[in-house]
């Protein structure tokens, strides 16, 4: 089958590979859909994966059919069509258990993350999914739109979900980069919360995609940035930043827009650092979170809100055999939304 790969020198290529086959708890999905993430442009770029994990397929925004399963699998059968929660974890500790893979203490720095991050992903004609609590029935939503709501629909929606400033109610949320996972948090944000969402971007079709989704201001990034988003935040600031860029620019702004009390959550992996001093005119009581993707459950309510018809991804689909063109169309910022890939 072909398969995009990470290969052992670093370079990313479609290859031919043999297809695996499910034993155990183990299922064998035939891809219908994988979304393109950032993340894989960070792991091409940065050689962020380890040299002993490689050769991997990547893709780790996967929905599919079930092709055949292991003899331990329960409660799916052949022709099923489901998304894929890719964190792996260890699989055995209790944290695994509860749906939070994302967070397993197990895995410790250099270990395979997921499915398409250190182990074979969804780019490919196939997948192999090691264990069938990782699948999230679908039913007949179309695989284009389910894919992306395993990391760009979760991601947000987990950040979201820990954020007490929204629960309490009436919170000004800024929200940094409107790309594949930006989009949706907006639209989560609109469809979970009474946030007043004001989206920054550098481009304008991104800010048009962020009003449609529910944003109230839409200020475009750059050297008048900070004045803008103060003049229209006024005395009081915000509450809350979503940064889905995390780059130096977007996290200083962040810490310079909250209000005291307020909530920073860093998604976006753009080299970004925070240095925060307790002295007088620090912000008081600001809190900062590294969110990681999100947990089993979450992906269960991100399909349900999907399904509700709260959620519209915006995707374009291309060819798998076109994945060299995606690749360079997203790091170039030339995506609206998420590029889905279709073997
Ligand atoms: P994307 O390329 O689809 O979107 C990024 C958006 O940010 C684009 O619209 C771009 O125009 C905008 N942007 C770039 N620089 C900006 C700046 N300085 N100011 C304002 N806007 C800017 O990317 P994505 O797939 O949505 O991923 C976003 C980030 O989140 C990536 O760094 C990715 O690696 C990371 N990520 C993190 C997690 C996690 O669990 N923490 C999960 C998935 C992705
Ligand atoms: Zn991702
Ligand atoms: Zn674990």
């Amino acid at each position: 089958m072909r398969a995009f790969q990470l290969g052992p020198d670093g370079q990313a290529s479609l290859r031919e590979v043999a297809v695996p086959s499910a034993r155990g708890k183990a299922v064998l999905l035939r891809v219908e859909a994988a979304g393109l993430c950032h993340s894989d442009i960070h792991l091409i770029e940065t050689g962020f994966s380890r040299p002993d994990h490689r050769p991997f397929t990547l893709g780790h925004e996967i929905a599919g059919r079930v092709e055949s399963c292991g003899d331990d699998v329960k409660g799916l059968a052949v022709g099923d069509r489901v998304a894929v929660y890719a964190p792996l974890g260890c699989g055995k500790c209790a944290t695994c258990d509860s749906g939070s893979a994302n967070y397993c203490p197990m895995v410790v720095a250099g270990d395979s993350l997921a499915l398409g991050i250190g182990a074979d992903g969804g780019m490919a004609e196939f997948v192999l999914v090691p264990d069938f609590r990782h699948l999230v029935p679908i039913g007949d939503m179309s695989a284009v739109a389910a894919a992306p709501l395993t990391d760009a629909g979760l991601t947000p929606f987990h950040a979201i979900s820990r954020s007490s400033r929204l629960k309490a109610g009436g919170a000004v949320t800024v929200v940094i980069g409107v790309g594949g996972l930006g989009h949706l948090a907006v639209q989560v944000l609109t469809a979970t919360s009474d946030a007043n969402v004001i989206a920054v971007d550098l481009r304008q079709e991104a800010l048009d995609l962020a009003v449609r989704g529910g944003a109230s201001e839409a200020v475009p990034a750059g050297p008048g940035l900070e004045k803008e988003l103060t003049r229209l935040l006024g005395r009081r600031r915000c509450d809350v930043v979503l940064d889905f860029v995390g780059a130096p620019e977007t996290m200083a702004l962040a810490l310079a827009v909250l209000a005291p009390g307020g909530e920073l959550s860093v998604v976006g992996s753009a080299g970004g650092s925070l240095v925060m001093a307790k002295s007088p005119g620090q912000t008081k009581g600001v809190q900062v979170t590294f969110p990681f993707w999100g947990t089993l459950p979450e992906l269960n309510s991100v399909v349900s809100l999907a399904k509700s018809g709260s959620l519209h991804v915006e995707t374009e689909v291309l060819p798998l055999d076109a994945v060299s063109e995606a690749v360079m169309r997203l790091k170039d910022g030339s995506v609206t939304g998420r590029i889905v890939l279709v073997p």
